[in-house]
């Protein structure tokens, strides 16, 4: 049978349009369809925007560092209209890179919802139906709200770029990595900002050490943190949402925002109805190579709800390409994947907290923790942690996590040393970049617990 495509995929994210434009490079006659804007979450409304604030929010804490250093320099008033319009002008612009790879690549591009009508059959929106040898379903994920009453006046992170102005106070409900980044940004602005997280420490998962320094400086730096508390109830009161919370208090907020976790896009799309099983949050159960128990379907990035992380999507999309288009079989690999979460002050981290390699194996744990050059300078009394979690047995890093400015922009190059798997011993070999806050990776010598 002739197939209109060799390949559709639905959805522009990062990884739809990784897969779509890699294909197409091959010789692959390619079409996707994006029924919003083209770069998905990561760009329009997620990492990208995200960053940008964070960039945007440190300003005000850099104006009392310089006048520290000398400087004779004062604050001005954060301008949200100004920071807004050269938001949306970026977005756009990538948004047109997007278009761009595609449109160079020789991808057909749809600007419609596709869902699936059989295993080789997409419909358009408009009731084209095309085909195609194979699908990658890219769809995504989205926000949602956790289910206390009144929360319809609640806004996500989807809604957070967009807001006519600068709220007075907000109230971020969750203590996961969007909650706790857009603590730190909001209060960065200027915002009052309070955080309800329902356990006992933010940043579940995560190493408990690292976790417990990023929310002591939250804290110092003005986020109102309440652990173990959420929401009762929620109502409009005039022009503020007048909250109940589960510890007794009441409060008025400008806005609440809900970052209590995302879901996958697979509702409407015609999947169970083709055989394609959805697992319990809705996403799209796939194998090690990304494939569905449909063999001519297989997905990618957080519609699968494994690592979502978008170079995480882009390297599924690359696998997906080289097993189906390129003849070469190729898991994803997610071991060892370091991350950042862009709080304030930045967390870094490659492989096992703490606690994950204690319950493995008998282990050393490296730490130290002190008040950076540039800041203590400044009079800042904020702390940073460097940390290696070391294997008795092997000598190999298991762990490494950082707290501190720029932890990002280290944790990616400390990854790599803990992806080969370097040794504590191959860590003391190297010779300490001096000063720095990261040599201390390479310079501690004993360990503050064993076992
Ligand atoms: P997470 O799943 O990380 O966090 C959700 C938070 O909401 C958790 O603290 C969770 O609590 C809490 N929560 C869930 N349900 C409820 C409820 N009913 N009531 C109250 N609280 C609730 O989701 P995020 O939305 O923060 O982020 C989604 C994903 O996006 C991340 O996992 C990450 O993969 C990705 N991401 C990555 C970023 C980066 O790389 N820097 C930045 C932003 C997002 P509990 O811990 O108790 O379950």
């Amino acid at each position: 049978m002739a197939f209109d495509y060799d390949l559709f995929v639905i959805g522009g994210g990062s990884g739809g349009v990784r897969a779509a434009r890699v294909a197409a490079q091959e010789g692959a006659r390619v079409a996707l369809a994006e029924e919003d804007r083209y770069g998905g979450t990561c760009v329009i409304r997620g990492c990208v925007p995200k960053k940008l604030m964070v960039f945007a929010s440190e300003y005000a804490g850099m104006v009392e560092d310089a006048q520290a250093y000398g400087w004779d320099i004062q604050h001005g008033a954060f301008d949200w209209d100004i920071f807004r319009g050269k938001l949306y002008n970026e977005l756009d612009r990538l948004e047109n890179v997007y278009r761009g790879l595609l449109k160079n690549s020789g991808v057909d591009s749809f600007d419609q919802r596709a869902r699936l009508a059989d295993p080789h059959t997409v419909e358009l929106a408009d009731g084209t139906k095309k085909t195609a040898k194979h699908i990658l379903l890219a769809m995504g994920g989205r926000p949602i709200k956790p289910g206390v009453p009144g929360e319809e006046l609640g806004i996500t992170s989807n809604d957070i770029f967009h807001l006519a102005k600068l709220p007075e106070s907000i109230l971020i409900v969750g203590g996961g990595y969007i909650a706790c980044e857009f603590a730190g940004i909001l209060n960065g602005m200027g915002v009052e900002v309070t955080q309800y997280y329902r356990g006992a420490q933010i940043l579940r998962g995560f190493d408990e050490e690292a976790r417990g320094l990023v929310s002591d400086e939250m804290r110092q730096r003005g986020v109102n943190l309440h652990v173990g508390t959420n929401i009762v109830e929620m109502k409009q009161d005039g022009d503020k949402i007048r909250v109940l919370a589960t510890n007794g208090e009441e409060a008025l907020f400008d806005h609440v925002m809900f970052a209590t976790g995302r879901v996958p896009n697979s509702e409407d799309m015609g999947l169970t109805e083709i055989g394609i099983e959805l697992g319990r949050k809705g996403e799209v159960v796939v194998d090690d190579y990304g494939q569905t128990g449909v063999p001519s379907v297989y997905a990618v990035g957080d519609v699968t709800d494994r690592v979502n992380l978008t170079p995480v999507a882009i390297r599924e999309g690359m696998a997906f390409v080289e097993t189906v288009f390129k003849g070469n079989p190729t898991k994803p690999d997610h071991d060892l994947i370091p991350t950042a979460i862009f709080t304030q002050p930045e967390m870094g981290t490659v492989g096992l907290s703490e606690e994950d390699a204690r319950e493995q194996e008998l282990i050393e744990v490296y730490a130290t923790s002190f008040k950076p050059m540039q800041q203590s300078f400044a009079g800042r009394s904020e702390r940073v942690l460097m940390k290696l979690v070391v294997s008795q047995a092997t000598r190999k890093v298991l762990g490494c996590h950082i707290v501190a400015p720029g932890a990002g922009e280290m944790i990616q190059l400390a990854g790599i040393a803990v992806k080969m798997g370097a040794t504590k011993e191959d860590f003391d070999r190297t010779v300490a970049v001096h000063p720095t806050m990261s040599e201390e990776l390479v310079t501690m010598k004993t360990p503050v617990r064993t076992g």
